[in-house]
């Protein structure tokens, strides 16, 4: 799964409104897992997220797929209708700060 290269520029807000996030690659060696390196636009905090076929490492918290898809999905506003997913209106953003 490939994520689209950015520019990656240090406090970058023209896209967002707020410091884009910062996205590198590494790819695989030997026993270690290729990762995506995600630094914050404002600051040097980062995080990790190694992946292999059937699961995801994210900042040191192994998961598989389906176990991540439960917990990020909805907090991406993304549903399910079966077998297809579906993104959510930003209206959705309201009512997910209410819950
Ligand atoms: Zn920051």
């Amino acid at each position: 799964m490939k994520i689209p290269k950015r520019s990656n520029r240090f406090y970058d807000t023209w896209r967002f409104g707020q410091p884009q996030i910062r996205v590198y690659h590494r790819r695989g060696k030997g026993k270690k897992s290729p990762r995506h390196l995600l630094k914050c636009g404002c600051c040097e905090q980062k995080l990790e997220i190694h992946y292999t076929e059937d699961g995801l490492e994210i900042g040191g918290v192994n998961g598989a797929i389906e176990d991540w898809r439960e917990i990020l999905l909805p907090l991406l506003l993304i549903g399910r209708k079966g077998k297809r997913f579906i993104s959510k209106k930003s209206s959705m953003l309201a009512q997910r700060m209410t819950e």
